[in-house]
């Protein structure tokens, strides 16, 4: 099958089943976002959820997290995993902006990329959502939706992947596809025992019976 057809039947089907896909972290600020978006590091939306709705409510502006004590940070994000490197990041992130940025989170993926704990991923979801600059984030459920689906080799790694899914797929549907890829990595076609009896995609699919 060509590509430009797999891109067609991909798109058709994931507005079909997943017509308005969102970020999933919650958030009341642009540095809220970032630093929930730095905590999801191999550990999931929800969890991060649970963990910053405690935070933010004992720390609720940027000062109070800069005087805040990074032993009770670490304690209150524990759950999430890395917490000595999350917690020291996050005071890092937050001194950074409060003495670089006004206190407010760049529009600039270099400026990001800067920040600690912040690398090429991070700073792609922030652009994504905060400024709605497209990107295409790779995270784990697009990487491995990308390669079943035949869109990338499995030897690929994550920057190719994302150079490549920017190459296939039209620029102004690249924030609505990269929710989209992740929606469908999550609830249909998971890493283990993922839903195909019914996915429309078997037939470009190079996982579908393995
Ligand atoms: S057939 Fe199964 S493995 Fe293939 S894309 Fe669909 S859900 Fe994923």
């Amino acid at each position: 099958m060509k590509l430009s057809d797999k891109t067609i039947i991909i798109q058709k089907y994931f507005d079909e089943i997943l017509p308005n896909p969102g970020c999933e972290l919650t958030y009341n600020s642009d540095y809220g976002f970032l630093i929930s978006v730095m905590l999801s590091a191999q550990t999931t939306d929800k969890k991060v959820n649970k963990v910053t709705d405690i935070l933010f409510k004992k720390y609720p502006t940027l000062l109070a997290l800069e005087n805040a004590n990074i032993s009770d940070i670490e304690e209150i994000i524990r759950p999430l995993g890395l917490s000595k490197n999350k917690s020291k990041n996050l005071k890092a992130i937050v001194h950074e902006l409060l003495v670089n940025y006004e206190g407010k989170v760049p529009k600039d993926k270099n400026k990001l990329m800067k920040l600690p704990g912040v690398g090429n991923k991070t700073s792609n979801v922030v652009l994504i959502e905060l400024f709605k600059i497209p990107a295409f984030p790779v995270d784990t459920h697009v990487f491995r939706v990308s390669k079943r689906l035949g869109l990338a080799n499995e030897e690929d790694d994550v920057l190719e992947v994302e150079k490549k899914l920017m190459k296939i797929f039209p620029k102004e549907n690249w924030i609505k596809l990269h929710h989209q890829f992740i929606h469908f990595g999550r609830y249909y076609c998971k890493a283990i025992s993922p839903s195909c009896t019914n996915c429309k995609l078997k037939c470009l699919c190079k996982n579908y019976g393995n």
